[in-house]
């Protein structure tokens, strides 16, 4: 018998109120990482801020049927110590006991989570745990001074799956020694230990932080944009297939690093997630052969539609290299990533 994943048993509308916490309590100085910069914050919200954002956004959301969670981002939540994280908690709690937010959610390093802590987040009622796996491989993770390693990653997804909890694993993809096999077997791995959402974020290189210094040196070289999008696609389908939730594919435009020079390289792109499902609808679209170069009609559903023209159009260019008129039309009938065509001469 199949389990559907629990995100899938439902049609409600899911908003998420981020509240940034960056490098709170963090030791660590990972190779990639400035937290301070990704996040676009520099102090820490107090609990004024955090309940104006929450105001904030809760009265932004459409009235109906949703889930609402609010995500304690950036840092390393449970290496607070735990009077800190429960001040946080206690913020949320009011909101959870009106029924004006159904969920709490938090990230946090795979080598933060013990009794203690969980038996914390289960009293105030924290559903979701992501940790920041970012590779199960031990040479990419010790390249990349992650300070843990794969084993400790899967001993935390145990214990977060055995207290009850949903368990989202993130990765990055093109850190220091990755390869796309490897990145597949991170993606496998997060699968087999049952997560039931993921992130993937490729690695770009930001100002004073151990890469920016390797880049300089040339000792460490980003992926390009067309190999973090094609690394992304195989991701993906993985994921998809697997019914692993992909939350995230790349930093989002807010994360700060759009303005200013934080950004010295690498694989960022505004419109990531449009760029590789582009592809993946390229891939699917580009298999129909034929021997008359006339119109064709592609038939998908309403939601895949801006994918499968592809971003700027991309697809329906490269498709009117072969045929003299593609055009793309909604169909609500089609399921998923399906789709169909209409053509006099046409053979697959
Ligand atoms: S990635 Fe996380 S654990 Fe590493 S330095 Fe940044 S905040 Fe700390």
């Amino acid at each position: 018998m199949a389990f559907l994943p629990k995100h899938l048993f439902t049609l409600k509308k899911h908003f998420n109120i981020p509240v940034f916490i960056p490098e709170l309590a963090c030791p660590f100085q990972c190779a990639f990482c400035n937290q301070r910069k990704i996040s676009g914050h520099i102090a820490v919200p107090d609990s004024g801020e955090i309940i104006k954002t929450v105001n904030e956004h809760l009265a932004t959301f459409p009235k109906g049927d949703n889930h609402v969670e609010i995500g304690f981002f950036g840092g390393s939540f449970t290496g607070l110590p735990l009077k800190e994280q429960e001040k946080f908690l206690k913020l949320a709690k009011p909101y959870l006991d009106r029924g004006l937010i159904q969920g709490i959610r938090l990230s946090t390093r795979p080598d933060y989570i013990n009794g203690e802590v969980l038996n914390l987040l289960k009293q105030y009622r924290v559903t979701t745990i992501e940790l920041g796996a970012q590779s199960f491989d031990h040479e990419v993770l010790k390249q990349s001074y992650r300070g843990h390693t794969p084993e400790q990653t899967m001993e935390s997804a145990h214990r977060v799956l055995e207290q009850g909890f949903d368990l989202g694993l993130q990765m990055m993809i093109g850190l220091p020694g990755d390869t796309l096999e490897k990145s597949l077997h991170t993606a496998k791995t997060i699968i087999a230990l049952g997560a039931s959402n993921t992130r993937i974020y490729p690695t770009v290189v930001i100002k004073d932080t151990a890469l920016h210094h390797w880049y300089k040196t040339g000792k460490y070289k980003p992926l390009s944009l067309e190999e973090a999008v094609e690394w992304t696609k195989h991701l993906l389908l993985l994921f998809e297939d697997a019914g692993v939730k992909v939350i995230r594919t790349g930093l989002h435009p807010s994360e700060g690093l759009l303005s200013g020079d934080e950004l010295v390289d690498g694989p960022f792109h505004p419109s990531f997630k449009e760029l590789v499902l582009t592809e993946i609808w390229y891939d699917k679209l580009e298999k129909i052969k034929t021997n008359a170069s006339k119109s064709i009609t592609f038939y998908v559903h309403p939601r895949e539609l801006n994918y499968a023209i592809g971003y700027q159009s991309k697809n329906k260019n490269r498709l009117l290299e072969k045929f003299d008129k593609v055009t793309f039309s909604a169909d609500s009938s089609m399921d998923g990533k399906s789709f169909k065509v209409e053509h006099d001469q046409i053979t697959f």
